[in-house]
């Protein structure tokens, strides 16, 4: 039978881990116990909520069979084992096909420890063996396939002979080099501690056969050497442990071993609750966005147990949306094994459980803000943009668990503050919470309309994220101080010098303004804003220029167009130019208008409407 080969992306991860200088090989051996384990996991699953299957106990477990003649160690398991198209699908090709592509990115770059933090599942097993080896009977089947490679040259598949279910591994282990001693994995001592290290908390129990001194039955003097087989791990789960007997390692070595993610965790919870609803979980809080996160395939959930069993492996209905990047799972004897995903959604229990563990994630933030500052604020750059999403999304009905949580940077503090920050931080005369949008802080700095409100002494908030000023719409108020954006047509600084009334001479100016720009503006008018700047675009009604851009750039946006305000500032020379031109020379001031308007688009972020007309207007004025 011929070679196949791998899939391209596979057999670049295959080249890495054959040419592996990977000093924690060892992982290799966490990484196929682990699936190992989930295998059995849902042969466990199939055989409880299955009536026709009898239930045995002792039928599930891990063996690992040591071969010191052959160089080989064997790892077999009872679990659900392959169909032949699955070991094809399976071992041919990586299943999570972003991993490598997220490697190269970032690995180098970060110095992310990819193999040592994620692993890379069964691949890794070719950092150790020179031949792997792969026998399998799947659940149901009557047949049993052998897979074997060597490793980059492909792989082959053939039926074989295997009395149960499950599968077995076999690898044949590379010769010893000067610094990599691979004798070391058949040796049950090291064995036994690597699996103490990296899989005590495996539920099913590991075996092994074991040499141990026994005294002689008729000379207890004497001692023979015998075998017996052991198992090795406590099989307690680390849910089920006292938080007082883990550390932060313990923690994180259990994020790694579940692959929650690549990165060491930000913050865990461990959650024991003995209330209506007796549960068991641990969540944690990951430091980066995971690569796949803002796109269609990311799927949030948390890993949920009954009783110890894992029933689904994404729970969708344990996590709000806006909290969507917390990993871990939930274990629960309160919940039936048989529920499916559907009920799930209406269970009572469950339902409990989430709304539990909505208030825990969200206390443990705001311990983090308040006692780790520099901690949150390393959450809040990879997640901080979905708790704003939160708000803005229902409605604002989960206004009250997410306001809290949110910082913008301050004009004063010129770094980020919270809401409750800002609001005490207010001047007595001070009544709304200012606000101003733009590309970034620096454009926002300079923002000419923000210039009264940064003159009165007020802090300003910026906002440089498209769903900013949504989210704020939505909020309206904290603390029953309103938010009011520095274009807001009316700024609430009653004391703002009494600007004269305008003259008709005035009016009769913009007016003739205005008609030069009639499809672009819906008024000129004199600024009440503006203190060194000429001219600023600012906006009637609800939807701001900013927001405006936004809405523009999604699909189906339509035609959408709002009333944009031309502002001229009285105290400027410019206006004094534009009052002495308007009467004698109409084709001065059409140019000057046109000039001013785009002057205020740049100073917006907007392009202008015409760059050739803008171009030619200033060679006008040049000449
Ligand atoms: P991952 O475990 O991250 O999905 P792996 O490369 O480790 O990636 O494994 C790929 C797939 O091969 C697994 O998802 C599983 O479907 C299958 N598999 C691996 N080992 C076993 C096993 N011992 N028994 C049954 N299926 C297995």
């Amino acid at each position: 039978m011929g070679k196949k080969q791998f899939k391209a992306e596979s057999k670049r991860l295959l080249d890495l881990m054959i040419h592996s200088i990977y000093t924690h090989k060892e992982i290799f051996l966490r990484e196929l116990i682990s699936n190992a384990s989930d295998a059995i996991d849902k042969m466990y699953y199939k055989a409880l909520t299955d009536n026709n299957h009898e239930f045995k106990q002792e039928d599930y477990f891990i063996k690992l069979t040591i071969d010191k003649e052959n160089r080989e160690l064997r790892i077999t398991d009872t679990g659900i084992g392959m169909t032949k198209d699955e070991m094809e699908d399976n071992l041919g090709v990586i299943a999570k096909s972003g991993s490598l592509a997220f490697k190269k990115e970032n690995e180098l770059k970060d110095g992310y420890d990819i193999i040592g933090q994620f692993g890379v599942g069964f691949y890794s097993a070719f950092m150790v063996a020179d031949k792997v080896t792969v026998i399998s009977k799947s659940a149901g089947s009557d047949e049993a396939y052998l897979w074997q490679s060597t490793g980059a040259d492909g792989y082959t598949i053939e039926a074989s002979e295997k009395a149960s279910t499950g599968t077995e591994i076999i690898l044949k282990l590379k010769e010893n080099t000067e610094d990599d001693h691979y004798d070391e994995f058949l040796q049950e001592y090291r064995l036994k501690s690597l699996i103490k290290k990296h899989s005590d908390f495996i539920r099913y129990p590991i075996k092994m056969d074991v040499t141990v001194s026994k005294p002689k039955e008729d000379n207890a003097e004497e001692f023979d050497s015998v075998t017996e087989e052991q198992t090795i791990n406590s099989q307690v789960p680390i849910w089920r442990k006292n938080k007082n007997e883990l550390t932060d390692e313990d923690y994180e070595k259990f994020y790694n071993e579940k692959h929650f993610g690549f990165d060491s965790p930000l913050k865990h919870l461990h959650i024991s609750t003995d209330g209506t609803v007796r549960y068991q979980a641990i969540l944690y809080i990951p430091r980066h966005v995971p690569f796949d996160y803002y796109t269609k395939e990311y799927e949030k959930g948390l890993q949920l147990y009954s009783g110890g069993v894992l029933i689904m492996d994404k729970c969708p209905d344990l996590l709000p949306d806006y909290f969507g990047f917390v990993k871990g799972l939930v274990d629960s004897e309160d919940l039936s094994l048989n529920i499916s995903r559907e009920m799930l959604q209406h269970d009572r229990q469950l339902q409990i459980i989430a709304k539990n563990i909505k208030n825990k994630i969200k206390s443990s933030l705001i311990s983090l803000l308040t006692d780790e500052r520099e901690k949150y604020l390393e959450f809040y750059k990879s997640f901080g943009r979905m708790l704003k999403f939160g708000i803005q999304s229902d409605y604002g009905m989960n206004k009250d668990v997410l306001q809290d949580l949110l910082l913008f940077y301050s004009s004063r503090e010129k770094k980020l503050v919270t809401l409750d920050e800002y609001i005490t931080g207010m001047l007595p005369d001070q009544k709304y919470i200012y606000y101003a949008t733009g590309e970034t802080i620096e454009k926002i700095d300079r923002l000419p309309k923000a210039e009264l409100v940064k003159d009165k002494g007020y802090e300003i908030l910026y906002f440089t994220e498209d769903v900013d000023e949504f989210a704020i719409k939505v909020l309206r108020s904290f603390k029953d101080k309103e938010f009011k954006s520095v274009s807001d047509k009316d700024l609430g600084i009653d004391d703002t010098v009494e600007k004269p009334e305008i003259s008709d001479s005035e009016k009769e100016l913009f007016e003739k303004m205005q008609r030069v720009l009639i499809t672009k503006i819906k008024e000129v008018r004199i600024s009440k804003r503006l203190k060194s700047y000429p001219v600023c675009l600012t906006n009637d009604g609800e939807i701001s220029i900013e927001m405006e851009k936004t809405l523009k750039n999604m699909p189906n946006a339509g035609e959408l167009k709002i009333d944009k305000i031309l502002e001229i500032n009285p105290d400027h020379e410019v206006f004094d130019v534009l009052k002495e031109i308007y009467k004698t020379d109409d084709e001065k001031l059409t140019l000057y208008t046109n000039l001013l308007y785009n002057q205020a688009l740049l100073m917006e972020g907007l392009p202008v409407s015409d760059p050739v007309e803008f171009t030619n207007d200033i060679c006008k004025l040049m000449k």
